[in-house]
């Protein structure tokens, strides 16, 4: 079992990776917030422990990213008791944590726990406006009425609304979708999204997918269209 350890204090981060290599784990260390969510994105770990304040980009925020890209299990570290931050941490799906200062003993068992528990599952469902997608049965339908998607256009429209609101740049795409790297020919994007829109939007009176000029596209609805 891989742990990710995200934490700034030198002597703590330095603390759980022997109490936890102890333990039988795998612990890396990242120093700061950059690093940690880098990290977590490109090694395989099993729990990634968080804490809350980093210097730079902080726990909240890294969890906010990490958790729109991937479902491993979070256990955030906060060094105060409130209610806020409890609600916070659960609503930008921690899956546990931790107030500080703790016992080494309370961490291990929270972090037994979770990884029991396994990965968070993601939604099966997602939903924008009148458009509902449905991940397990790979089927998307507006207002009741099925969308004829290939197996490419579903993918780009799944992205899309797992990140609804958020401006999605070319690139990006053309990596989570294609799997091509940054130097790669982005037109196919715009062809699939060209493709995907007329069966998404032409149809239908409100248009969901937008493009924001000079940066990509978004998928959301808009009032008053
Ligand atoms: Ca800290």
């Amino acid at each position: 079992m891989r742990i990710l350890i995200v934490e700034d204090e030198i002597k703590t981060a330095a603390y759980l990776k022997r109490g936890l290599g102890e333990n039988g784990f795998i612990a890396d260390v990242a120093a700061d917030g950059t690093d940690g969510l880098h990290l977590a994105l490109t090694q395989a770990y099993d729990l990634v422990i968080l804490d809350a304040m980093l210097p730079g980009r902080d726990g909240w925020s890294v969890l906010q990213e990490l958790r729109a890209r991937q479902a491993t299990p979070v256990l955030m570290l906060t060094a105060r008791d409130g209610v806020v931050d409890r609600v916070r941490g659960l609503e930008l799906g921690a899956d546990d944590y931790l107030v500080k200062p703790f016992a080494f003993s309370e961490l291990l068992a929270r972090v037994r726990s979770v990884l029991r528990r396994g990965p968070m599952r993601l939604p099966d469902v997602i939903e924008v406006a009148d458009l509902r997608i449905d991940l397990q049965r790979q089927r998307a339908e507006r207002s009741g009425q099925r969308l004829p998607l290939t197996p490419k256009e579903f993918a780009l429209l799944a992205l899309l609304a797992r990140r609804a609101g958020e401006v999605l740049s070319r690139t990006l795409i053309a990596e989570q979708v294609w799997d091509m790297n940054f130097d790669s020919d982005t037109n196919v994007v715009d062809v699939h999204i060209r493709r995907l829109r007329g069966k998404l939007d032409e149809p239908f009176a409100a248009p969901l997918l937008h493009t924001v000029r000079g940066v990509g596209y978004v998928l959301e609805a808009r009032d008053g269209q």
